[in-house]
């Protein structure tokens, strides 16, 4: 049993006794996806004349509506690309292989620009020296995901991937939660989710009886009623513990 003062204590959701494994997000919370995306999405679209002007915002709201429909299941991968491009471009007639060839424009650049945040690995160094499984829970097709993993210097940081393209929803439906954590293998009340999404990292892993930490790297979040860190350096799994402070370490 390892007693240790408890900052979190009584804050982080469920997690009263035995901690086995912390759950983290990936895009934006261990690897900066945004940077990269926005870094893309500029040059591409002025590759295509786009105006540089509002582009990222639009693009990223066009990510985040088309994105959820993939994860609603409403539609596939593949779709959710082509629909961002036509929309994007203002190419709404053209057809899936032309969707398909603009968006590796703006893919090859993407994937060139992932990077791993610089204390993404320290942290899951700390939950792995603490005797905690470390694993990934993101929302994404499981082929992209790793090779993000794998590209950025994490496969060998992390025990367990799991991608919601493998399960039967994503995040934050609890279907997402209770699969992940079978893959894990540990209950919901020995686990912690840390992301960057207060909605589907923290409010999804609440509901689904995990803990939960929002990373809110922004400042995006100042009054948001859960547990709360700007940095991954502040995530400490010894602090994870429940309301008197204590976590039986395995
Ligand atoms: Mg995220």
């Amino acid at each position: 049993m390892l007693r240790v003062p408890g900052w979190l204590g009584g804050r982080c959701g469920t997690i009263t006794g035995v901690l086995r494994a912390v759950l983290f997000d990936l895009d934006d919370t261990l690897v900066d996806q945004r940077t990269a995306a926005a870094a893309a999405v500029r040059a591409w679209g002025a590759e295509h004349g786009v105006d540089d002007d509002g582009a990222v915002e639009r693009w990223t709201a066009l990510c985040d509506l088309h994105y959820e429909r993939y994860q609603r299941r409403e539609l596939t991968f593949l779709e959710q690309r082509r629909v961002r491009v036509r929309a994007f471009l203002d190419r709404p007639s053209a057809d899936d292989d032309e969707a398909d060839a603009l968006f590796a424009g703006y893919l090859h650049r993407y994937e060139s620009g992932w990077t791993r945040y610089g204390d993404a690995v320290p942290a899951l160094r700390r939950v792995r020296a603490a005797g905690l499984v470390t694993a990934v829970l993101t929302n994404g097709d499981a082929e992209q995901q790793r090779g993000k993993i794998e590209r950025t210097g994490l496969g060998g940081e992390v025990d367990v991937v799991v991608a919601s393209s493998e399960l039967s929803a994503g995040k934050p439906d609890p279907c997402a939660y209770a699969e992940a954590l079978a893959r894990v293998g540990v209950a919901a009340h020995e686990a912690v989710m840390v992301g960057d999404s207060l909605v589907n990292d923290v409010r999804g892993a609440l509901a689904a009886g995990l803990g939960a930490v929002l990373l809110d790297r922004r400042g995006e979040h100042p009054g948001a009623d859960v547990p709360r860190i700007s940095t991954l350096d502040e995530l400490d799994p010894r602090l994870l513990s429940g309301p008197d402070g204590v976590v039986d370490a395995p």
